[in-house]
């Protein structure tokens, strides 16, 4: 788990978004590989093991397909991973390529129930969990796959920044909310409506009579 990444993680547990702390055991350059990072309101505690978080205890999934360089390429070009600051998230297969993706793109990539054998470290993070543990709007991307349940997109959904693009299977209808760039015969990509995205009451100046 990279350093800077636990701060747009969250507690899973239903109550006011709360931000984790991180008690450290073992970290190698700035990647926590052993630790636990804890929630001040509810007191949850969530392990790093080998690198990755774990908000519920589960094995991941045997690999279903291999890394492939097309498959990278496509990730990186539809979600325009282009600049140092981004951060992805790559939700179940769609893991497998990571490390492939970091070999064309700058950008930070978060793994959401990544297959068997991925590992954290050099821009990529590993979470487990049932819906995503990240921040309303802290990331700029992210790529689901055909097992995502409905909480789990409702959840990657609201980490999603302004203009930020969801890439999906043909299988799945686009969520509410995004609109659609572009499709072909296994994936559509599309983007945060910005017309959605809540802005901050405008403060009105109090007149004086
Ligand atoms: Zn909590």
């Amino acid at each position: 788990m990279f350093v800077p990444l636990v701060d747009i993680l969250r507690c899973v547990n239903p109550h006011e978004e709360t931000w984790l702390v991180a008690s450290i055991e073992r970290a190698e350059d700035r990647d926590i590989l052993a630790g636990m990072l804890g929630c001040p309101t509810c007191l949850a505690e969530y392990p790093i093991r080998d690198g990755v978080v774990y908000f519920v205890e589960r094995q991941p999934a045997a690999a279903a397909v291999q890394p492939s360089e097309a498959e990278a390429v496509r990730l990186a070009a539809t979600l325009d991973l282009t600049d140092a600051r981004m951060t992805a998230v790559l939700h179940g297969a769609w893991a497998a390529h990571a490390q492939l993706v970091r070999g064309m793109s700058p950008a930070e990539l978060l793994l959401l129930n990544a297959p068997a054998g991925m590992v954290s470290g050099d821009g990529v993070s590993l979470l487990v969990a049932d819906i995503a543990p990240l921040a309303q709007g802290s990331v700029d991307a992210v790529a689901v796959d055909a097992t995502a349940d409905a909480a789990t997109i409702e959840s990657l959904l609201r980490s999603l920044r302004g203009k930020g693009r969801m890439l999906g299977p043909v299988s799945m209808p686009i969520p509410d909310g995004l609109v659609e760039l572009a499709r072909d015969d296994e994936v559509w990509v599309a983007r945060l409506d910005v017309k959605v995205t809540v802005s901050a009451p405008i403060a009105l100046k109090r007149r004086d009579g």
